[in-house]
C-alpha cells in the first residue's frame, strides 16, 4: 500500500497552481538511460532533440533498443508513459536504416479511434522533422476522397482505425505488401470495442516476414492470443506493475445519490476551479445530458456564446470531433465531458481534473481515464462519484491500482436526499438510503484468494 496521502485541508488548491510547462519528470532515472545509449543513429537522435525530449521514459528506454533490433515485442504500459515514441522511433530508424524499396507502405499503426489516429500521427510529424518520412492518418467519418489522395502519394508511414484501414485495402489504395513493421497501439482497447475480425484481417495481409510491435496497458487474454496467433515469438516487455499506480495523482471519491450527483459536479467545479477537466460519463446520452447542464450554466454566467463545456463521443460527427479536440487541445474548452472511447489516450497537458461522473464499467477503463491527467509527471487530481449501490466496484478499482482512493466531501454539499435525512445518515454514510448497509463480501470470493482482504472496506 502506498503512504497515506496528506489530509485534504493541506492539500495545495490546484487552481491556484499554474500548470508547468513541458517538463518531463517521470523519466528514466537522472542517472538512467539516455537517448544516446539506445542504440538509435545521429539522425533520429537529432530528431528527438528537435522535438525537445532529454531524457527517455522507462517504457522508451526498455522498448527501443528491442524493437530496433527488428524482433517482435509486445510492450505493457498504463497510458501516459510515452509509449507513442517508443514505437514511433523504432520506424523512423528502420525507415532511416533502409532507403526507399518498391513504393509501398513501409509501417502501418492501428489504433482504436480517430482521435488517437490524430495523435498518433502529431507525434509521428514531431519526430521525423528533418526526415522525409511521411505519414498519413486514415479513419472514420471524414470523406475519404481527401484520405485517399495523400495515400496516392506514397507516405511511407499510414495510422488509422482497423475498419477505415480495411476499407482502404479493399478499394486498393492501401497496399500492404511492402510492409515492414505494424504496431497495434493500444490493442486491449482496439480488441475491448469489437476490431478483432478487421485486425485480424489486416494482419493476414501483412506480409510474414514483418515485425510486428504490441502496446496495451492490459494483456487479458485476449491480447494474449493475438500475440501468439500473430507474432513470432514475441518479447513481452512488463512496466505496468510499476507504473499501474498512478503515482502522481491524488485520487478521491464521494459518496453521492444518483439525483445528486449533477448538484455535486456544480459544487466540485466551483472549489476546485479545474484549468481543465474532462467529465466521464458511461453512456452517451448521459454525456449529452451532463453537458447540456453545464452548458446551459455556463451560457448563465457568460456572455450568451461563450461557452467554454464542450462534449464529445462516439455519436457525433467526425467534423465536429476533431473541433472539439483541438479547441480543448488550445485550452479554449475547459471542460469535456466525455465516454470512455473517446476519453483514452487523449493527451492534453492542460488537464489538472479528472471527473468521474459515472463508475467506469471496467476497471482498466478507470486507469485510462485517470491517466488523461498527470501526464508525464505533472500533478494531477481525479475524482470518482460513488453511488451506494457501487461501493464493491470502487473496491475493484483500488485493488487494481493497489491504492484507496480517499474519501472526500464538500462542505454544506447533503449528497442524499431526504429520506437520507429521515434515516438520520449524515451525506456518505453507508445506510444513507434509507436501507440497512450491504455486507461486504469476502475480498477473496471477488478477488479470488489471498489479495487484497486489507483494502476490502466499507459498503458505501
Ligand atoms: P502513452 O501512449 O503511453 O499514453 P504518449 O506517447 O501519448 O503516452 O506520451 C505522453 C506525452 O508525453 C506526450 O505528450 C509526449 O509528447 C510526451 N513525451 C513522450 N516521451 C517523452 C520524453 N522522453 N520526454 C518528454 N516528453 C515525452
Ligand atoms: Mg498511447
Amino acid at each position: 500500500m502506498s503512504s497515506e496521502r496528506a489530509p485534504q485541508s493541506k492539500r495545495p488548491l490546484r487552481s491556484a497552481k499554474p500548470v508547468k510547462a513541458a517538463a518531463p519528470v517521470q523519466l528514466a532515472d537522472s542517472d538512467g538511460p539516455l537517448f544516446d545509449d539506445l542504440g538509435l543513429s545521429e539522425a533520429t537522435l537529432e530528431a528527438v532533440r528537435q522535438a525537445g525530449y532529454t531524457q527517455p521514459t522507462p517504457v522508451q528506454a526498455g522498448l527501443i533498443p528491442r524493437a530496433i533490433t527488428g524482433i517482435d515485442v509486445l510492450g505493457q504500459a498504463r497510458t501516459g508513459t510515452g509509449k507513442t515514441a517508443s514505437f514511433v522511433l523504432p520506424i523512423l530508424e528502420q525507415m532511416a536504416k533502409k532507403p526507399q524499396g518498391p513504393a509501398g507502405v513501409r509501417a502501418l499503426v492501428l489504433v482504436p479511434t480517430r482521435e488517437l489516429a490524430v495523435q498518433v500521427r502529431d507525434e509521428f510529424e514531431k519526430l521525423a522533422q528533418g526526415s522525409n518520412v511521411h505519414c498519413v492518418a486514415v479513419y472514420g467519418g471524414k470523406p475519404i476522397k481527401s484520405q485517399i489522395d495523400k495515400l496516392a502519394r506514397h507516405p511511407q508511414v499510414v495510422v488509422g482505425t482497423p475498419g477505415r484501414v480495411l476499407d482502404h485495402m479493399s478499394r486498393g489504395t492501401l497496399e500492404l505488401r511492402a510492409l515492414e513493421i505494424i504496431t497495434l497501439d493500444e490493442a486491449d482497447r482496439m480488441l475491448d470495442i469489437g476490431f478483432r475480425p478487421d485486425i485480424e484481417k489486416i494482419l493476414r495481409h501483412c506480409p510474414q516476414s514483418r515485425q510486428t510491435l504490441l502496446l496495451s496497458a492490459t494483456v487479458p487474454p485476449p491480447v494474449a492470443r493475438l500475440a501468439t496467433r500473430y507474432m513470432r515469438d514475441p518479447e513481452i516487455l512488463d512496466f505496468s506493475s510499476r507504473e499501474i499506480a498512478v503515482e502522481t495523482i491524488e485520487q478521491f471519491y464521494f459518496t453521492v445519490d444518483p439525483t445528486k450527483k449533477f448538484e455535486l459536479l456544480q459544487r466540485l467545479l466551483e472549489r476546485e476551479q479545474p484549468q481543465q477537466a474532462i467529465v466521464f460519463c458511461r453512456t452517451k446520452r448521459g454525456t449529452d445530458k451532463v453537458y447540456e447542464k453545464l452548458a446551459r450554466r455556463s451560457r448563465r454566467s457568460r456572455d450568451a456564446d461563450e461557452v467554454d463545456v464542450a462534449c464529445i463521443h462516439g455519436d457525433l460527427a467526425q467534423g465536429l470531433r476533431d473541433r472539439v479536440m483541438k479547441q480543448f487541445r488550445e485550452g479554449k474548452v475547459r471542460l469535456l465531458v466525455a465516454t470512455d472511447v473517446v476519453g483514452r489516450g487523449i493527451d492534453v497537458s492542460g488537464i489538472s481534473h479528472i471527473v468521474n461522473y459515472d463508475v467506469p464499467e471496467f476497471c482498466d477503463d478507470y486507469v485510462h481515464r485517470v491517466g488523461r491527467t498527470g501526464r508525464m509527471g505533472r500533478d494531477g487530481v481525479a475524482y470518482t462519484f460513488v453511488t451506494p449501490e457501487e461501493g464493491p466496484q470502487l473496491t475493484r478499482i483500488e485493488v487494481r491500482i493497489d491504492k484507496l482512493l480517499q474519501r472526500d466531501e464538500i462542505d454544506g454539499f447533503v449528497a442524499f436526499d431526504h429520506r437520507a435525512e429521515k434515516s438520520n445518515a449524515t451525506p456518505g454514510q453507508t445506510h444513507a438510503t434509507g436501507e440497512e448497509p450491504a455486507k461486504p463480501k469476502p475480498a477473496a470470493k471477488l478477488l479470488g484468494k489471498g489479495r487484497g482482504a486489507k483494502r476490502f472496506r466499507r459498503a458505501l
